[in-house]
């Protein structure tokens, strides 16, 4: 029997045409092909011929229900039954299936590919015979060899299909898979997404040992170290960047595991994908996401994280003095430059190569992440030099003035955020003289934490009326009068008791309180000035401003407001600011000094000699008045300096017209100094320091009257 059918694995076909030429040359009643599940629980019919009726009577599908049975045709060739109904070889069948139908006799061959049963040959008949012939036997039996033969060739049809349709499928993905016998350590299967994605034709990938693969030459260690995890029996992902021979580069993401096959061989299964697109896209969110737009340093989010993940190294901090500044007078594509140039100066620092992090935490903030650094001082030293070098910036050469804070992490993890530390350390870096770096310990926290009760304390004390105006007289050197004097500020601390400017001065204007407090100064100020005036009419009252103040905005407008109120005749108010507070906006001090000095009120520059204001400006601001420093005056009859700057300074001022007032006056012989150079006024302990009012008001009357002393 050679039918098409049987070639091509037909199996039905060929069992229908089997029973059909079976029944022609053997009496039976009904045959039938039955087919078993590769468990053997169950059999499906796959073919039947017969003339008998069979009135939906059928053999059990559920071989599990006939174990006997099923033992038989294991064991034996076939089941030849003479006589079904005593028959215990299918005694199982007998009551559901035999006796209804009247099958008297039945033989059953099994249906075996390589020993293994695969299903059985039914002949049936329903007249009463003696024994099966053993002619009808072996036929029987050689027809089942035949289905069995058709049906393993099936079978390896089944399996090609089903192998070549997984090869299709990997040869057609755009995933990259490839085989990597783990024994031998060559590559045996690779598809052709391998060769599209990397350009590396299959040749010289398939049969190549794995360390010829790229993964091994272009990323050793991890590869080394992949195929170790995989030998263990892990799975490996992760996503790598590749060279093509052409140079150019791609990103691959890849899943590594291991299995085995039937046969017991160890083999790695590689799957990856090109993924350029997606890890560019990803790379460029976490650059916007982490990374500062001008200087391409992190962000203050990134910084961020990496600190709340440390806990030992150092944190070097810097901040630049005047920055702000700088913006408003050079324009902020200067300021721009000025940030991108020191960024590269921080980034290209040579001990930075071992910095963990560098970022950009703040508008004109930068900070270091570096492990313990041995020479700390030498090197932040050394950094401090390197930021203060001049940058040329448009035709101007800008000199930066770096502030650098200087954090042991250790020391503060658990307690404080080193970069709250940091602020801390670089505001007392900011005030020092010469280099402006500041280790950060815990001194500064304490002070720091003063600092912040008293910042507490201020906002209420002016509702809490705990500020008063002392008053130190101003004297004339010539006339030998008094002819006004300066305001000076004393906080009634219900704790601390009398607090001077010295302790809160500062914080307030940190924190901007200063506003309210110097509103008030002058209100009441030029409240006093009124009460005097009534007295006597040409009583000056000299009055501090502070930068904040000075620049807020409205200085002009209150000035103007409390002149009308307290019918004050300009030119007896005297404002006082230093010269570095005034250097601090050149441009905007200039306007509004013109538009107070129109207003007729003095202006007086404080502390003089100890900023840096250049004659061009002095000529340029109208300045009524400067007061000189008192640390020139208490160095008059020791220094020999200090004479010569204080009498250069009464020269200058003679000639440009401006008035002169000596600070800090102590001793006569200071007095009889500056009488003798020309500096008309005079105010300091050797007259009186700063009064209460009523005190003041005492001195002033017992001043004019000296008869009232000797009583
Ligand atoms: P300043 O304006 O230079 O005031 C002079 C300071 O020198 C006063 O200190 C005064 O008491 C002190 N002084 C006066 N004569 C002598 C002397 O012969 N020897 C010595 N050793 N010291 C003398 P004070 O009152 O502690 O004020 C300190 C600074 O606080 C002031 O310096 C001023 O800059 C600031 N300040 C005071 N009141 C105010 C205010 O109402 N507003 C603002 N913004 N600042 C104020
Ligand atoms: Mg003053
Ligand atoms: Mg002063």
């Amino acid at each position: 029997m050679h039918s098409t059918a049987k070639q091509q694995g037909d199996f039905t076909k060929t069992a229908e045409l089997t029973i059909e030429l079976l029944c022609q040359n053997v009496t039976v009643s009904l045959a039938s092909v039955w087919t078993f599940s590769s468990d053997q629980q169950t059999q499906s019919l796959e073919a039947q011929f017969g003339s008998m009726m069979l009135q939906d009577i059928h053999r059990p599908k559920r071989l599990q229900d006939c174990p006997r049975y099923l033992h038989e045709l294991q064991t034996h060739r076939y089941i030849d039954a003479g006589n079904t109904v005593i028959d215990p070889r299918l005694s199982e069948l007998a009551n559901d299936y035999f006796i209804p139908l009247q099958i008297h006799s039945s033989l059953e061959v099994g249906i075996r590919i390589n020993g293994h049963l695969e299903g059985v040959l039914c002949l049936e008949r329903a007249q009463v015979t003696s024994h099966w012939h053993d002619s009808e036997i072996h036929l029987a039996c050689q027809m089942a060899d035949q289905l069995a033969l058709t049906l393993a060739i099936k079978h390896s049809y089944e399996k090609e299909e089903s192998l070549s349709l997984f090869r299709c499928a990997a040869e057609q993905s755009k995933q990259i898979s490839m085989l990597v016998n783990l024994h031998t350590e060559k590559v045996e299967y690779v598809n052709q997404a391998h060769s599209d994605i990397t350009g590396i034709p299959r040749e010289q990938i398939i049969g190549a040992n794995l360390r010829e693969l790229s993964f091994f030459k272009q990323h050793g260690e991890l590869a080394e170290q992949s195929l170790a995890q995989i030998f263990k029996g892990e799975i490996v992902n992760g996503e790598v960047q590749f060279q093509r021979a052409d140079g150019s580069h791609y990103w691959i993401q890849y899943v590594l595991s291991q299995f085995i096959t039937e046969r017991g061989n160890h083999y790695a299964l590689v799957s990856s994908v090109e993924n350029t697109g997606e890890h560019n896209y990803r790379s460029e969110l976490e650059r916007l996401a982490w990374r500062c737009g001008l200087t391409g340093l992190y962000n203050r989010t990134h910084f961020n994280r990496v600190l709340e993940r440390t806990t030992q190294g150092v944190l070097l901090f810097v901040d630049l003095l005047g920055f702000k500044r700088f913006n408003d007078t050079y324009g902020h594509d200067n300021g721009d430059s000025l940030l991108i140039e020191i960024a590269h100066r921080i980034r290209h620092f040579p001990e930075f190569n071992k910095a963990i992090e560098i970022a950009r935490v703040g508008s004109d903030e930068f900070a270091v992440l570096l492990t313990e650094s041995n020479d700390l001082d030498y090197f932040s030293h050394r950094l401090y030099q390197h930021l203060s070098m001049p940058i040329l910036i448009g035709r101007e050469q800008i000199e930066p003035k770096p502030a650098l804070a200087i954090v042991d992490i250790a020391s503060v993890v658990g307690t404080f955020s080193p970069l709250t530390c940091a602020d801390i350390a670089v505001q007392y870096a900011k005030k020092r003289k010469g280099n402006a770096i500041q280790v950060f310990n815990n001194a500064l926290l304490n002070e720091f934490k003063e600092d912040a009760q008293i910042e507490r304390d201020l906002h209420s004390a002016i509702s809490g009326r705990q500020f008063e105006l002392y008053y130190q007289p101003l004297r004339d050197l010539e006339q030998n009068t008094y002819i006004g004097a300066e305001a000076l500020i004393r906080w009634h601390h219900p704790k601390r008791g009398v607090l001077f400017p010295a302790s809160f001065i500062n914080i307030a204007e940190q924190s901007g309180v200063i506003n309210a407090i110097g509103s008030w100064v002058l209100e009441a100020a030029c409240r006093q000035l009124n009460l005097w005036q009534h007295h006597n009419a040409d009583m000056t009252m000299h009055v501090n401003v502070s930068a904040r103040q000075f620049f807020s905005g409205n200085l002009f407008e209150q000035v103007w407001q409390l002149l009308i109120r307290y019918r004050l005749k300009p030119k007896t108010l005297i404002l006082e600011i230093t010269e570095t507070e005034l250097m601090g906006d050149v441009r905007h001090a200039t306007l509004l000094c013109q538009e107070l000095a129109e207003l007729g009120v003095g202006l007086a520059i404080d502390d003089f000699g100890t900023g840096y204001s250049s004659m061009r400006y002095l000529k340029q601001f109208p300045i009524s008045k400067l007061k000189i420093d008192r640390s020139f005056v208490s160095d008059l009859t020791v220094s020999r300096e200090s004479r010569e700057i204080v009498s250069a300074i009464i020269a200058m001022a003679n000639a440009l017209n401006i008035s002169l007032t000596a600070e800090g006056v102590e001793t006569v012989e200071q007095e009889a100094f500056l009488a003798k150079k020309g500096c008309h006024q005079a105010q300091g302990y050797l007259y009186s320091p700063a009064l209460r009012e009523p005190e003041f008001a005492q001195f002033l009357l017992l001043a004019q009257n000296p008869v009232l002393i000797a009583h």
